[in-house]
């Protein structure tokens, strides 16, 4: 969507930069009022390019992802990332949610009624794939394919719905239009046609493949790239490999959902990644070096001579990568001396002499915080 001069999305509404979701949807109700087409029947003309302009800001502002696509990047940022490019199939969905069926918007937003016999196009189907990742794909990222099956055009009828050699015929109820109008004092509503379900035509044979819906299931393999540091939760959209749209709409989107799996010792906190070693008395008390499991191979951890149980050391940057670029988290390990509990004569002796000039005064400590306060506390 190379279109310039646009005007700024919060300018259009009338609202700040840093307006909440419901002062972005008040706006735009009184706005989309306003500009409505069918209340102003002298400047039709101009309602309706006021009406879509704000239409088009409130689809952005009102989805937070787009949007902070659109304060990064501004328009450009939505046309590169698609998030706007849609905007015709997707704002039909967002202005239905604010409005219901009070106003006959189809007709306004592109619907085919204007187009006077033209069966009505309809964006296709959004799709969620589900994938589950080992900890480490989910780490070091991943290329893979997968096999979605989808509604495609049926190449038999080349989605027409029609068998070959046979036509369809404009459907007589609604005049080929696929809705029926009301009017209604000020407004317009509008109906899908029940005679042809909107199509606007009805088929005289049906196309055998595809039993005359013009779309046909099939298995579509894509290739997914996945970047690393994902977590679970992480949603990758795939852009127009959804479901085709009916009567030459254009395609949904494929939302990739993923699940991570749990590592058996590393715990994560965005990027950071924490352990818990054990130590130790003696390791404890005179410092030691040990080699440890890291996300990438060992690592080489310096026990400083007189660590306390429950101290924290921090190698940095050898923890996950930011999958949005940038970065990587720090790794953390808790040591955690353990008392022995199985001593032989010799050891029992060698603690009772220690224990003769070791002294500690057992009075109560203070009260402790939380692990995670503490390395907050610690490293900031
Ligand atoms: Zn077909
Ligand atoms: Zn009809």
């Amino acid at each position: 969507m190379a279109r310039t001069n646009q005007r700024d999305f919060y300018e259009v509404l009338g609202v700040s930069k840093t307006a909440t979701v419901e002062e972005i949807k008040s706006s735009y109700r009184q706005a989309a009022l306003k500009w409505h087409p069918d209340r102003n029947p002298k400047n039709k003309e101009e309602a309706e390019v006021n009406f879509r302009e704000c239409t088009e800001a409130y689809s952005v502002l009102s989805d937070s992802e787009k949007r902070q696509v659109y304060d990064t990047y501004g328009h450009a940022g939505l046309s590169s990332a698609g998030g706007a490019t849609d905007f015709n199939g997707t704002i039909f969905q967002d202005f239905h949610d604010i409005f219901g069926d009070f106003f006959g918007f189809e007709d306004i937003l592109g619907g085919g009624r204007r187009g006077g016999g033209r069966a009505r196009s309809q964006r296709g189907a959004d799709l969620r794939y589900d994938m589950t990742l080992t900890f480490e794909e989910g780490a070091a990222g991943v290329t893979t394919k997968i096999k979605v099956p989808r509604l495609e055009f049926c190449s038999a009828c080349k989605g027409t719905g029609a068998k070959a050699g046979t036509g369809a015929t404009s459907c007589q109820s609604c005049g080929g239009r696929g809705q029926l109008a009301y009017q209604q004092g000020f407004f317009t509503i509008t109906r899908t046609c029940p005679a042809c379900q909107g199509a606007g035509q009805i088929i005289k044979e049906r196309c055998l493949e595809c039993r005359g819906q013009g779309r046909i299931e099939k298995e579509k393999t894509i290739e997914l790239r996945i970047p690393p540091g994902v977590d679970s939760g992480t949603r990758l959209r795939v852009q127009g490999e959804g479901e085709v749209g009916a009567n030459g709409g254009a395609p949904g989107d494929l939302y990739v959902v993923l699940e991570v799996k749990e590592h058996p010792f590393f715990e994560r906190r965005n990027a950071d990644l924490y352990c818990t070693i054990p130590l130790s008395v003696v390791q404890a008390a005179l410092g030691t070096e040990l080699q440890v499991p890291g996300l990438n191979g060992e690592e080489k951890l310096k026990i400083p001579e007189g660590t306390q149980s429950g101290a924290v050391f921090r190698i940095k940057g050898r923890g996950l990568p930011d999958p949005r670029g940038g970065g990587r988290g720090d790794l953390y390990y808790h040591v955690q001396v353990l008392t022995p509990t199985k001593l032989t004569r010799d050891q029992r002796k060698l603690m009772e002499q220690l224990g003769a000039t070791l002294k500690v005064e057992n009075k109560p400590a203070e009260r402790g915080t939380s692990f995670f306060d503490k390395v907050k506390d610690i490293f900031g």
